[in-house]
């Protein structure tokens, strides 16, 4: 009895001097939380490290001095302005997580996701543009990449090169591992030959990773990641798409005919393509999810001014109780979204399982961005529905993020997937 009592009271004694020490750190915490820096305590999600703080407010200031002078102008005529994508690369935000020794800003994922919202409040085109080659690109290169494809290109992605990543094509979209284009194995090269839709920034891109099938028997256990330069015989880029939103962004489709690539070019493994290809598109989700949240603020952000300046009835429009309802409700609705895209970004980062937390930031950000950008054309009335204002934009950019890196019909059945799987005994 006395030695339970015994160690009952070193339990407590251990419990009370963590629970002092948790009080410290608590206190230390709140004290330091006007600087939003992370201390070893429970920080609230929305809390950065100084770094990630750092890149947070240059990106703001360089998205509102760089890039929005140009914004409409991209939209109208559907082209991204040259001097824009060289100022990404200039201020490092297109290798960020490319380390200093390959020429990169040597940065974390979540500065990515912050790097990606920032733009997004600006030009969810630029946003895309900067996500493909952050998540997408530099991640499968210094992930899989052998020590000289990573001295020949990571340099090269950091300081003047675009990536594409080029999965889809006209018969494979959701089902994306049913691809059919092909690559024969000839001596020491593969000859490619198929087509592929959609390939975003690829008027721009110098190179390629393109999945094509080297063991068409084994069926989606014979894709395989290629690297391809722009200017390999028997790459044709073809004519942009002319969209609904995003549209400084280039789609293109791409068609290889008998384009000779040497296996030196095989990214990973042969036949470990579909692996790539899911791994990169999880984590890939939370930077479309960090977009669609950052178009939704940036939305927001030019609305509500417009809102608390409109006077109606004598009085701001702000202040009738049937608007201020529907403002808190969206402003809630974009806490959630961004709660839930920092917390899979984290949860990454931790290296702890996030497949079905990025898919639910993902599909949520797509759907908050919707609802924000519909109701912030009808808080702003008639002007909210002319090109005067941004508004209509954000309404028209919005529409992709429920689409692209998996629909969100695909969303949430990798979602339920994973629950399912949950629930086995
Ligand atoms: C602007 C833009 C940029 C893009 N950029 C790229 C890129 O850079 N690289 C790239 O590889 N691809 C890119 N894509 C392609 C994009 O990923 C595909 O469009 C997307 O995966 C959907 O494929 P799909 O268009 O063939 O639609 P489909 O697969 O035909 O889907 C049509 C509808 O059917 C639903 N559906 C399909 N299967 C199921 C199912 N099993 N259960 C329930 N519903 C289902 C879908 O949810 C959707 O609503 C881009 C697309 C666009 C529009």
């Amino acid at each position: 009895m006395a030695s339970a009592l015994g160690m009952l009271r070193q339990v407590c004694g251990s419990l009370s001097r963590s629970r002092a020490a948790v009080r410290c750190l608590c206190s230390r915490a709140a004290a330091e939380a006007h600087h939003d820096v992370i201390r070893p305590a429970f920080p609230p999600l929305q809390s950065f490290s100084e770094e990630e703080s750092m890149m947070r407010d240059a990106v703001k200031k360089f998205a509102q001095e760089r890039i929005a002078p140009f914004v409409s102008k991209m939209d109208e005529d559907s082209v991204m302005d040259a001097d824009v994508i060289s100022a990404l690369f200039e201020q490092g935000l297109m290798g960020i997580e490319i380390g200093a020794e390959y020429g990169g800003t040597g940065s974390s994922f979540f500065s990515s996701i912050l790097v990606i919202e920032e733009l997004a409040k600006v030009d969810p085109s630029v946003s895309v543009l900067c996500d493909i080659q952050n998540t997408l690109i530099n991640t499968l290169l210094t992930n899989l990449g052998t020590e000289e494809q990573k001295q020949h290109y990571l340099p090269r992605l950091a300081s003047d090169t675009v990536g594409s990543f080029c999965l889809s094509e006209s018969e494979s979209g959701s089902d994306a591992f049913s691809l059919k284009t092909k690559a024969e194995k000839h001596k020491d090269y593969y000859i490619i030959n198929g087509s592929k839709m959609w390939i975003s920034n690829a008027e721009h891109a110098g190179v390629f990773l393109v999945m094509a099938n080297a063991e068409p028997a084994a069926g989606y256990r014979g894709i395989t990641c290629f690297i391809v330069d722009r200017h390999t015989d028997g790459l044709h880029i073809g004519r942009k798409e002319n969209k609904l939103g995003l549209r400084a962004s280039s789609t293109c489709p791409l068609t290889f005919d008998n384009m000779k690539v040497h296996e030196k070019n095989i990214l990973g493994k042969v036949g470990h393509g579909y692996k790539y290809a899911i791994g990169m598109l999880n984590g890939g989700r939370i930077g479309i999810a960090a977009q669609m949240l950052g178009l939704a603020q940036g939305c927001f952000d030019h609305t509500v001014p417009y809102t608390r300046q409109r006077v109606q009835f004598g009085k701001r429009i702000f202040d009738f109780q049937g608007m201020q309802h529907q403002i808190a409700h969206v402003a809630t609705q974009l806490e959630a979204a961004r709660l839930l895209t920092y917390n899979a970004a984290r949860l990454k980062e931790a290296g702890r399982s996030f497949i079905k937390e990025a898919c639910m930031a993902k599909y949520f950000s797509a759907e908050v961005a919707t609802l924000t950008t519909s109701k912030c054309i009808e808080w702003m009335g008639g002007v909210g529905f002319t090109k005067d204002y941004p508004i209509e934009k954000y309404y028209r950019d919005c529409k992709i993020g429920a689409i692209y890196e998996g629909t969100t019909n695909i969303q949430l059945s990798t979602m339920a997937k994973m629950i399912d799987q949950e629930y086995d005994g």
